[in-house]
Formats: C-alpha cells, structure tokens, sequence
C-alpha cells in the first residue's frame, strides 16, 4: 500500500551472533578512537554537516520523504537537512569546548580533566520519526564506539546518514549500522558485559530495556548509562488567550506529520469562555488539511501514518471514542488503509479530563480537547499535572499574570516548555530537548548532552617531592 513501502529495498536483519561479532569489532576499535584528539573526532560530524547541507541535502530529504517515513517535503527539510546538520555541528562544537572545562590547579600540583569515551560500546536504538534523531544517536557518542540499530521504517534515510559519515572520515567499526529485530538487538547488547549505554527514544520499550539492564547489573564491566524519552503533551489554554494563536499553534502542533512528533500536542485544555469560538476556528481549520501523497501531492499537509501497527493502535483509540458516553469526535474519526495507511485529523472532546485518551501516548493525527469552567483554571493546572506519567512538552496560552502562575504549578510538568507559542518545533541550540518523569531528560541539543556520554578522568599531577609523612604538629 502506500508509505512507498514497496520502493524501500529489502533489507538483513542482524541475527544474535552477528550483533555480538559487532560488539566484538567495536570494542577492538575503541582504545583509538577513544585515544583521538576530540578535534579528529568532532572534524568527522563537520565534514558531514557540510556535506548534507551541500550535495547530499536532496537525497537524505527525499529519502525521508520516500522511505516509509513519508514526511511532506517541508518536515522533511526541517528533519532531514536542518535538524540534523545543526545536531552534528552543535553536538562536534560542545564535545571540543567540553575540554576547556577544567579544574583548578593548587601551587606545586595541577588537575587536568580527560573526557573519556565510554568503556564499553554504546547501543544507539532509533525511532521511525525523525531522520535527524538516528543520526544524533548514533553519532553523538562518536567518542565511544556504537552500534546503531535503525528504525524499520526509516532504513532508507538512516542508511544515507550512515553513508555519508563514513564517507566522511568515520573509521570502520566506529559506528556500525545493523538493522535487526527490535527485541533481539535487545537481548543481544544487554546481555554483553560491554554495554557502556543505550541511547533510545521512547518510553515503553524502553522501560522493558531498563529492567533487561537493571536484571544483567551485574555482569556489566560498568554502569551503562540510558537515555529514553515519551511524551503527551498539552496545550493549556487561559481566558487571556489570543485565540488565533492557540488555533494556529495547536494545529500545527496536533497536526503536523500526522501528531507523529513525540512532542505533539494531543490533549487540550479550553475554558468554556473561550470554546464557541477556539472550536469554531479549529474546525475550520482541519477541514483545509489536506492528507496524502507527500510526493505526488505536494500541498498535503500530512500522509500516512507510518505503519499497520501504529493505523490499527490509533483505530482501537478511534473506534472506542466513538463508543464512549464520555467522548465526542467532533471532527475526523475515521480511517482507511485500502490505499495507505491513512487517518483523518481528528479532534475528539471528553467530559473526563481523566479519560485515557487524555493520558496515553497515541502518536497519530488525535487531539483530545477537555472544556473547563473559566474560573477553575487554577485546579485545571493542577489536573495537567497529574494526568499524565509523562512530562515532555507543554505549552500555556495567557497573559503574562497567569503565565507566572501556570509556569510555578506546572514547574515538574514539561522539561520544554513553551508560552504562548505551539510544543512542537525545539530547535537544537535553542531550545535544547527533553522531558523529565517518563523520560530522562538529556536535553540533546544542549551543551551537557555530550556530557551523558563521556566517563572523565581527573588527573592530578604534583611536581614538588612529597618529603614528609608526618603532619608538622606530630613530634
Ligand atoms: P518504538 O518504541 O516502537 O521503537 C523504537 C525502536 O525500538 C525501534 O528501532 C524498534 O525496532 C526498537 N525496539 C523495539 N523493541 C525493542 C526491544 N525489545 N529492544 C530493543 N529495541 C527495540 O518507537 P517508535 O514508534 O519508533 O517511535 C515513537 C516513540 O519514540 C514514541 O514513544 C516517542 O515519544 C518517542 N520519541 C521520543 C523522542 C524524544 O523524546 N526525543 C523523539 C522521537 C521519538
């Protein structure tokens, strides 16, 4: 069907032993990568950004769009070419200017930090969403060695990034791109004693990794590091609202790569005031997306989602709501996989600010929406934050009074928090990324990202003769 399934060529999947062979390859390499001065290293990622902001920004582009990923050309700029370049730059920028952290020294002794890479190798485990994020993954531990086990349904980019960092000076063996089945990949680098970390995004398959991990502690040579992130994110919005502004935001938010971005807004908070007309604009608004080819069809907003597990987990969530007294699907509702994998912009109102579908991470085209008495907001804040395990993205609509207010109550609520503008769209370097809760907040894009996978070694050294033993008080 669609998702240009059928033009993505097949692909191996790597079985136990050879995940373990690998293991085997990248900890053989690592003393000298590791040995490296940071500059070597960093110099690999500059020469790649260069590269795919210069002859290679088309075919990683297109591959986003045209593997089963099937982003429109516009998120695939800002994924495939913008995202990832300034992830390399950035990420190569922070790990050079990590070493001008350093102590301080003392008269007859000085203290040097060495960043290490990690002992051991570090497990990169990429999700289908963002092109842009499997090449963070995989190379921001470039210090370490890594194994990258790409998406299934974003091999196609994946492999180009791939491509392009070892045509750019990334020795064999630094990273090493395996396709494989998620849970064999899984069981296979958690049972090495060599597993230094696992870098992944998500946060159920991720808790069963961390019990995989916590479960092996003590066959490990060290404490891996792990780094997972989920989210369900809110729009909140005041009686202060500019209404344009939470219509626009929350549909570009809600909307954009069909709700596929681990920070889309899919719960809403609306005060009745406000509701006649933020719901009248909203509906106006989903009746102009235009879903479809992203290819063929370069107006569509979004496309399909991304595959048959994910179309029927956001059907179950769709055909329930249309069962439940206490939701109403006042927009969208149905989906269609005879052509694709195919889901209307759905905007769905519950009488339960409770409900699951206000709580549970559905990753598809779905807003809920939860209208509040106007004067209740304070409480309405309070119920934002314990709705939902996770805390990644939020953003508030209000004026400045409130804002103080809703920022203090919602303080443990996002780790990216957003005022009066969408929670979607961080950029790397500005707004550094990352929730707390359910996710581990390494924020990358941020100057201590590159910190999480680095094991420093402090090194004193005296040059004075250590004469004496006995402290001067001692007879
Ligand atoms: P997913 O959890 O289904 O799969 C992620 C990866 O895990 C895939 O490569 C999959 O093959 C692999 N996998 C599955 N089972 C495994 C196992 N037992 N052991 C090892 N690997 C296994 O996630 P997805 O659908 O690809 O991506 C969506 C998820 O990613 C969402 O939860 C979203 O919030 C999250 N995400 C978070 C961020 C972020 O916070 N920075 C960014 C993008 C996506």
């Amino acid at each position: 069907p669609f998702n240009h399934a059928h033009k993505v060529s097949k692909f191996c999947y790597a079985d136990k032993d050879l995940i373990h062979k690998a293991i085997a390859a990248s900890v053989a390499a690592r003393r000298e990568w590791d040995l490296k001065p940071v500059q070597d290293r960093a110099a690999v990622l500059f020469k790649a950004a260069d590269v795919i902001s210069g002859p290679k920004r088309g075919e990683v582009l297109a591959k986003t769009m045209i593997g089963q990923q099937g982003k429109t050309v516009i998120q695939a700029e800002i994924d495939a070419a913008a995202e990832l370049i300034d992830f390399f730059r950035f990420n190569a920028k922070h790990a050079v200017e990590l070493e001008a952290a350093q102590p301080m020294d003392v008269e007859g002794s000085t203290n040097t930090a060495i960043y290490r890479g990690l002992e051991g190798f570090v497990a990169a485990v990429s999700p289908f969403n963002f092109t842009a994020i499997g090449g963070n993954l995989a190379a921001t531990p470039a210090g370490n060695v890594v194994l990258w086990k790409p998406s299934d349904t974003a091999m196609s980019a994946s492999y180009a990034v791939y491509r392009i960092l070892r045509e750019c000076g990334l020795p064999p063996n630094i990273i090493q791109f395996l396709p494989a089945d998620g849970p064999v990949f899984g069981d296979a680098v958690t049972s090495s004693e060599h597993l230094a970390g696992i870098n992944f995004t998500g946060s159920v398959t991720f808790k069963h990794l961390w019990k995989q991990v916590a479960h092996n502690l003590d066959m490990y040579k060290t404490f891996p590091r792990l780094a997972g992130c989920g989210g369900k994110n809110f729009h909140f919005v005041h009686k202060s609202a500019n209404v344009r502004s939470v219509v626009n935001g929350t549909v570009r938010s809600a909307f954009e790569y069909g709700g596929q971005k681990c920070s889309a807004c899919s719960r809403m908070y609306v005060p009745a005031g406000l509701w006649p007309d933020v719901k009248q604009q909203l509906l106006d608004a989903v009746k102009q997306i235009r879903v479809g080819d992203p290819v063929e069809d370069l107006g569509a907003f979004f496309s399909a989602v991304i595959d048959d597990k994910s179309f029927s987990r956001i059907k179950k969530y769709l055909d329930d709501a249309k069962s439940s007294p206490e939701l109403e699907v006042i927009a969208g509702g149905n989906c269609d996989d005879s052509k694709g994998y195919f889901v209307e912009p759905t905007i769905i109102t519950t009488k339960d600010p409770q409900h699951p579908i206000m709580a549970q991470e559905i990753f598809g085209p779905v807003l809920s929406v939860y209208v509040y008495p106007d004067d209740d907001y304070k409480d309405v804040l309070s119920l934002v934050d314990r709705t939902s395990p996770y805390a990644l993205t939020g953003a508030v609509f209000a004026l400045d009074s409130v804002v103080d207010e809703a920022s203090k109550i919602l303080r443990n609520a996002a780790g990216n928090f957003y005022i009066n503008d969408k929670s979607t769209g961080s950029v790397v370097a500005q707004q550094p990324f990352g929730g707390a809760r359910a996710s581990t907040n390494d924020k990358p894009g941020g100057p201590h990202y590159v910190l999480r996978w680095t094991s420093p070694q402090v090194v004193k050294e005296t040059h004075v003769p250590l004469t004496q033993w006995k402290y001067p008080y001692m007879a």
